[in-house]
């Protein structure tokens, strides 16, 4: 089976480019070059010196010793946690930066939901040189304070984005009437391997230094590069896509994906893409995405904003379909108390999004030879406030 991008932007039956006549040469002009730029070797060193010097790359793989014993196997955790900014969204933003200022733009902007992808655009741009301008639905500002003034603090224009539910959809559309309007000098950053074709398979080639990453340091641990499972949380499925790339094509690799399942499959408060979802067109290209039977996309929940969201990355929907990647979810409470055994068990407050991934361990029988990976998306000092309701008084 193949999974790789294909000329059109599919995998298999998903994909595409989706996008209104006024974006075409833009996207176009991506489409055509992104493979050139990021191949080149001198935006390759680049690429890999900030990733080193300023990411903090690689991150560790860390034995989890009490998790391993608890599991009677043998468990690892990615430390994306560790990344410059808390989490792996940095890892894309430092490469289509570079990627926007090789193709001569010269100002960037984004959209934001629950503002990490804002705030990781707007330390990239600080670091550049450029101007930046997120936008960013009211509900989110208010919800998002801290994210806001770190985004302020950087030098980011912030836009709030006042119609429909004035929440990341709605200031995915301001983002792109923005990128109609001034097409010749600005670069769009989409913070997850979602959108129209390039940006998926760009976002997961910038994100794949995770499992590149994780062959070279079991190698070294173990004497074998394969882990036996990796798992990631998937919200767009950018850390997922990175964690799974160097990994598709090892059948005996066994890939699990973790969805929020909010309140419940069947709550009706949910954000689990793959058992909820159907086949449509979101934010550029067609994916499996929650919606009504006349295709209104419906309103998500989970207690983790970072997946909080709608849809998935055409490359999970073809993993789904295909059964290549086998799909699990937790709920809001399953998460919130994985974040709390593993704070407990092993000194690391995982981000809540992370702690979904964390949750599998639960769901699956192990083996003492097992090797898991769990991708450890990043920390949970923004969840505090989520954190404090639930501690014991
Ligand atoms: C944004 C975010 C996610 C979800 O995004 P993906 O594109 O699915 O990786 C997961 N974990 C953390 C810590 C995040 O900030």
């Amino acid at each position: 089976m193949n999974f790789s991008v294909n000329e059109y932007g599919y995998y298999g039956n998903f994909g595409g480019a989706f996008i209104p006549e006024m974006l075409y040469p833009n996207v176009k002009q991506l489409q055509d070059s992104y493979i050139d730029i990021m191949e080149d070797p001198a935006f390759q060193l680049e690429f890999q010196q900030l990733l080193k010097d300023y990411v903090g790359r690689p991150t560790p793989l860390f034995f989890a010793e009490h998790l391993s014993k608890q599991w009677n196997t043998n468990i690892y955790l990615k430390r994306e946690d560790l990344c410059h900014t808390g989490a792996h969204k940095i890892n894309n933003t430092i490469g289509q930066v570079l990627l926007a200022k090789r193709l001569g733009k010269t100002r960037i902007i984004a959209e934001t939901g629950a503002g990490q992808h804002g705030v990781a655009t707007a330390t990239v741009c600080a670091l550049m040189g450029l101007p930046c301008v997120v936008y960013m639905g009211e509900k989110d500002m208010a919800r998002q304070a801290s994210n806001v003034a770190r985004m302020k603090m950087l030098g980011a224009t912030v836009v709030p984005v006042s119609s429909g539910s004035k929440t990341l959809k709605d200031a995915t559309n301001e983002a792109i009437r923005d990128w109609i309007n001034h097409a010749a000098d600005t670069h769009y950053i989409i913070g997850s391997v979602v959108g129209p074709h390039p940006y998926p398979d760009m976002v997961a080639r910038f994100q794949s230094v995770i499992s590149a990453e994780i062959k070279s340091q079991l190698l070294e641990r173990t004497g074998n590069e394969l882990p036996t499972h990796v798992i990631a949380c998937v919200g767009g499925g950018s850390n997922a896509a990175g964690a799974f790339y160097h990994f598709l094509n090892d059948d005996q690799v066994q890939l699990i994906a973790v969805e929020a399942a909010g309140c419940g499959i069947d709550s009706g408060k949910s954000a689990a893409t793959t058992q909820l979802g159907t086949m449509g067109i979101l934010h550029g290209s067609k994916s499996l995405l929650m919606q009504t039977a006349d295709g209104q996309v419906t309103e998500p929940h989970s207690i983790s904003a970072g997946l909080d969201y709608p849809g998935i990355g055409p490359l999970h929907a073809h993993l789904f379909e295909s059964g290549r990647a086998r799909f699990l979810w937790a709920t809001d409470d399953e998460a919130m108390a994985a974040a709390m055994h593993l704070s407990k068990t092993a000194g690391i407050i995982p981000a809540l999004e992370s702690a979904h991934a964390l949750h599998a361990l639960t769901q699956l029988e192990w083996k003492p030879s097992d090797v898991v990976v769990i991708c450890l998306s990043g920390r949970g000092d923004k969840d505090l406030d989520t954190y404090m309701k639930n501690l014991p008084s």
